[in-house]
């Protein structure tokens, strides 16, 4: 058999068929398909998908157990309720080896004082082997794409996150949230454009996907808002998801975590990603390296002391 390394997620959910140990397997949804491929190891996550990966002739397991997680808030916004230190103890639990901590812009009432960013040098870069990016979540002002931190500040963030939040820009239509939207990633400022499937932020999504594309900017699919907030998202991040497979946009998962317990919990954008047929290849969260190597093309400065992760 064929050496594979390929997660076969999207072929096994259309239905279609697969190829094990040279023969083909139909659609995994029926109990029939999930009794044969059980005794090879193959995961079934309940809910009538498979995510497989053939490695060197066998089949190993695969959850995806994506150690990177780019979205998270710390007690710095006060709705958020853990630490750094709480974030570093569940990273190590999990194996999460590097995380950003992305407090809220300043425009947001729960914000921190920009001082929090402009400090954020303080916190080392490497705890007990755990990699840690200091990022902020910024917040979208207004059509013209400008963002709630000030260019001085910049150069000091390795990550920058940008969304729309309804107490820093009232919704509008869509026309406005897409311009906004292509604005940010146009300015060269954000590296990530954040939950933009936001029903309560309508965007025209092909145009939005081809900007990320054109920009170098990732999507990122946010765990949270198909659980705990932002009710309503899935139909379009899965929308989302759809065009940037099609027109070759990257993803990045967040679990946009506002206490320590969610760390690295993508169960829910996992899903939907494997849903949408999406390409391993895209999707930055596989690794340490993959996820600093997209920043270092966005011409953040290498980071030494993550080099060995
Ligand atoms: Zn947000
Ligand atoms: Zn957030």
């Amino acid at each position: 058999m064929a050496v594979r390394q390929t997660i076969l997620w999207g072929e096994i959910l259309a239905g279609g068929s697969i190829e094990l140990k040279g023969k083909l397997v139909p659609g995994a949804k029926s109990p029939a398909i999930r009794e044969k491929v059980a005794p090879l190891g193959i995961i079934d996550r309940g809910y009538g998908m498979l995510a497989i990966r053939l490695v060197r002739g066998s089949i190993a397991k695969r959850v995806m157990k994506l150690p990177v997680d780019i979205h998270t808030h710390t007690i710095a916004s006060t709705h958020a309720y853990s630490t750094i230190h709480d974030y570093i103890a569940e990273a190590r639990r999990k194996g999460v080896r590097l995380f950003a901590t992305t407090d809220h812009g300043p425009d947001m009432p729960d914000a921190p004082h920009l001082w929090h960013f402009g400090n954020l040098h303080v916190i080392p870069r490497l705890v007990d082997g755990v990699g840690i990016l200091r990022g902020i979540e910024t917040n979208i002002r207004n059509q013209q794409g400008d963002i709630d931190c000030h260019d001085g500040l910049l150069p000091g963030l390795d990550i920058v996150l940008a969304g729309m939040h309804e107490p820093v820009f009232p919704p509008s239509t869509a026309l406005a949230h897409t311009k906004a939207f292509i604005k940010a990633m146009e300015s060269g400022r954000v590296d990530v454009i954040v939950h933009p499937g936001n029903p309560n932020f309508p965007i025209d999504i092909p145009e939005v996907v081809k900007s990320a594309v054109a920009c170098k900017v990732a999507i990122e699919i946010n765990n949270s808002s198909l659980c705990h907030s932002r009710r309503g998202s899935r139909d379009n991040c899965l929308a989302i998801a759809e065009a940037a497979r099609d027109l070759g946009a990257t993803l990045v998962l967040g679990t946009d975590s506002h206490i320590a317990y969610t760390l690295g919990d993508f169960t829910l954008a996992e899903q939907l990603i494997i849903e949408a047929g999406f390409p391993e290849a895209r999707i930055l969260n596989l690794s340490p390296r993959r996820l600093l190597d997209f920043l270092e093309q966005r011409g953040h400065e290498p980071i030494a002391e993550l080099s060995g992760l």
